[in-house]
């Protein structure tokens, strides 16, 4: 096992020098789908609200960094819903389809219900609702998921790495019950967030001997369950590749015990590759269901990626490994117009040709490790 370790500085790296934003005016406007330089079209947006959580896994905010004496954006740093709001309208009239609020923990953003209520009011270039979604660590989601359905929210994945209390507990490292999170799942169900998608990453040693019983658990419950390779986001989080567990030894574990089928993608640039369990004559059969590999690791997806995130104090980031972003709170908050917004966001886009889990392997070890990436709680995921 190699040594872990776990570097003590502002790993959130927020105060890197923003990227400055490219000046070409290349509108997209009447020419056809803003395409970045992988010819890739920007349909997804991820829009971090609140850089903070109430949980400390430790492949995302280990405690010995995020500590009591964190130092966490200032309120007045953070995008109001309205710039929010107002960065999405122009962001979805690019082309976005899909919105994602993510965090750190989003259900902690004061009324965050709110924000939702307001995306939902803003359509696409076809007149369509945005496609709105939520990932939730699931604590608060009993008490929110009716209020967040009645503002518009249309599904939530739910991130939740086993059912047995004590493995979960050492990996929120909070002492959260898996109880709990259960029952803020069964509360999306109520409210009709469907389809529900949970989450669980995968860290080979701490939680495999869970693989089984989550599956065995979600068959069945119109949830799809996702495994995700444990990633080297971020700089904290002390990552090792003997703690990843790659997806075809996932999937080969649960063929021990079931019947699977591969599916087709669901849509392209589509992250999950999708295997349906399979009935008594061997198709896929609906009623039980499917799971999902995330396999960022093993797997490149560059080729399809077509996400954007934004940070919690408006940052563009353009891949989830990213080390700086772009500014878009500047702008913002001193009076540029719309129009201008605009040929930013085609600018940036359009010179877009990050694909970083293609080249991972590539790159020698020691750059990979002074890589200061953005964390994953602070551009969500
Ligand atoms: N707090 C919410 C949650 O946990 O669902 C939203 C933010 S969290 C950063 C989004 C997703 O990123 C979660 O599903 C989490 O499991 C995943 N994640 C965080 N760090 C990761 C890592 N190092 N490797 C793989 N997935 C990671
Ligand atoms: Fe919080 Fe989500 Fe990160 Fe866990 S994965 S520490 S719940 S932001
Ligand atoms: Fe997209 Fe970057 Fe992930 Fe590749 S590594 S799939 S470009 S976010």
């Amino acid at each position: 096992m190699a040594e872990r370790v776990i570097p003590l500085y502002d790993q959130r790296n927020p105060r890197a020098p923003a990227l400055p934003i490219p000046r070409s005016v290349a509108l997209a406007a009447s020419d056809g789908p803003l395409l970045d330089r992988l010819q890739r079209p920007l349909r997804d947006l991820r829009i971090s609200v609140t850089d903070r959580c109430n949980f400390r896994c430790s492949y995302c905010m280990p405690k010995e960094v995020f500590g009591k004496d964190y130092p966490y954006l200032p309120h007045a740093d953070l995008l109001t819903f309205e710039e929010i709001t107002r960065l999405a309208r122009l962001f979805l009239a690019q082309g976005v389809r899909k919105i994602r609020l993510t965090g750190g923990e989003p259900l902690l953003r004061k009324d965050v219900e709110r924000l939702v209520e307001m995306l939902a009011g803003l359509r696409t270039v076809d007149g369509m609702p945005p496609e709105l979604t939520l990932t939730t660590n699931g604590s608060l989601l009993k008490r929110k998921a009716r209020a967040l359905r009645d503002a518009g929210l249309q599904r939530v994945t739910v991130s939740l790495d086993a059912l047995d209390d004590a493995v979960f507990q050492r990996m929120n490292d909070v002492g959260f019950p898996v109880a709990q999170v259960l029952d803020g799942i069964a509360a999306a169900q109520d409210a009709g967030l469907a389809p529900i998608k949970v989450n669980m990453v995968v860290k080979r040693g701490t939680n495999d001997d869970q693989i089984v019983p989550m599956a065995r658990h979600f068959r069945g419950s119109g949830i799809a369950l996702r495994f995700i390779e444990y990633m080297d986001v971020g700089s904290s989080n002390g990552w090792c590749m003997d703690e990843v567990l790659p997806s075809a030894q996932v999937l080969a574990r649960l063929q021990q015990t079931f019947a699977l089928v591969p599916l087709q993608p669901s849509s392209p640039g589509e992250t999950a590759e999708r295997w349906g369990y399979a009935g008594a004559d061997g198709r896929h059969d609906p009623a039980l269901g499917e799971v999902g590999f995330i396999s960022s690791v093993t797997q490149a997806f560059c080729r399809d990626c077509n996400r954007a995130r934004l940070s919690t104090e408006g940052r563009l980031y353009l891949c989830l490994f990213a080390e700086q972003g772009y500014d878009l709170r500047a702008p913002l908050r001193s009076g540029a117009s719309d129009t201008e917004i605009t040929a930013s966001l085609a600018a940036i886009w359009s010179q877009r040709a990050d694909r970083y889990s293609e080249i991972r392997a590539l790159l020698p070890p020691e750059t990979r490790r002074a890589a200061r990436r953005i964390e994953m709680s602070y551009i969500g995921g």
